[in-house]
């Protein structure tokens, strides 16, 4: 965003406006948490906004600060429709194309009123008026801190937003530990820290909430976990039937794919989940040092997003998908002997 198109929306901000702001599918703790945060700052405003999601969130960030105001997009489409269309200006936080919100897609493409994109996830798609896009950024919500520094907000910082971005910052840095927290990052986190956010509760809140079901798949994924060491990776596989089989709720496999990582000599991690409700394989990939996750899931399996974390799917089934995946590894090996 120029100095031009900054003074353009803050005009555009400085009376009451219909906003709605949009997360991307099957949101995480970084959507949720810039969606939230940002719509709550805008409200204290005088602004009427609503967050939509594509679909539902996991149970284990149902406890964010007014996350029941959120409306979903598969269950409340006419809701969501009215929403939009009503909408002076669209927000979309926390990915860098249409192509990740679903079905939510097509009413959004229909309206005339300006996006504002703020995200961090490579090459941005150039769908929006309004583009905050910064990809050295640890997550989103780090992004809408910032965003309401440029609009002189910090003081108006409440306890609830303060919770909602802490949230969102400590999960895409894995509690601060990604190449992308700087001292910035935790700079944030101390101010967010004074403005409210409580920070040994949020995270129990997030990693305390284990269910059995979760701890016995855990244990499923770790023993399905197979090694390559001449390739310097390790994936997980999880089957219908294993998900099944251990009741398996939306949010459960999360961080499953950093086991993998945590290995001696591993570069590059992988995961990779039959679902339950589509016909696909959804893939999770982790990196280490400059192998490009972000390239490696465009190339070769319809997805992206960042330098050492992307995600991405298959059509083909499990078994396939997965030997798919080791003939593409054999041109890799120099990349990965090489990564640093
Ligand atoms: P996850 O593996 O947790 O689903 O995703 C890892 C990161 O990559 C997240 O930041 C997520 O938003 C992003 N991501 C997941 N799938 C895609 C995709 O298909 N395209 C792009 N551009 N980013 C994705
Ligand atoms: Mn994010």
């Amino acid at each position: 965003m120029n100095e031009k198109q900054f003074k353009a929306l803050k005009s555009l901000l400085s009376q009451p406006k219909n906003i709605v702001i949009i997360g991307h599918k099957n949101p995480d703790g970084d959507a949720i948490g810039a969606t939230l945060g940002l719509s709550l700052f805008l409200k204290n405003r005088g602004h009427h906004t609503q967050v939509i999601c594509p679909n539902d969130f996991p149970n284990f960030l149902k406890w964010m600060p007014d996350c029941d105001s959120i409306i979903t997009y598969d269950s409340q489409k006419e809701q969501s429709i009215e929403k939009i269309e009503e909408a002076h200006i669209i927000f979309t936080l926390d990915f860098n194309s249409l192509s990740r919100i679903g079905l939510l897609k097509d009413p959004l493409e229909k309206v005339t009123a300006p996006f504002v994109m703020i995200d961090h996830h490579q090459e941005p798609d150039d769908y929006a008026t309004f583009i905050y896009s910064d990809t050295g950024m640890s997550s989103t919500c780090q992004m809408v801190y910032h965003f309401i520094e440029l609009f002189d907000g910090i003081s108006e910082i409440t306890p609830k937003i303060a919770t909602n971005l802490y949230t969102g910052i400590m999960t895409d840095t894995g509690s601060f530990r990604f190449p992308s927290t700087t001292a910035i990052t935790h700079r944030v986190i101390a101010d967010l820290i004074d403005k409210g956010a409580e920070n040994t509760t949020i995270h129990q809140n997030i990693y305390d909430t284990n269910n059995p079901n979760r701890i016995k798949l855990l244990g499923i994924a770790l023993k399905n976990l197979t090694v390559l060491p001449e390739y310097h990776t390790a994936y997980i596989t999880l089957s219908k039937e294993e998900l099944q089989e251990n009741n398996f709720k939306k949010g459960d496999t999360e961080g499953f794919v950093n086991y993998g990582l945590s290995l001696t000599g591993i570069k590059f991690a992988a995961i990779f989940i039959e679902s339950i409700k589509e016909n696909i394989v959804k893939i999770s990939f982790r990196s280490k040092g400059d192998f490009s996750v972000n390239d490696f899931s465009k190339n070769h399996f319809y997805g992206g997003g960042h330098l050492n974390a992307a995600g991405g799917r298959s059509d083909k089934p499990l078994k396939q998908t997965v030997s798919n995946f080791i003939s593409i590894l054999s041109h890799y090996k120099k990349d990965l002997d090489n990564a640093l």
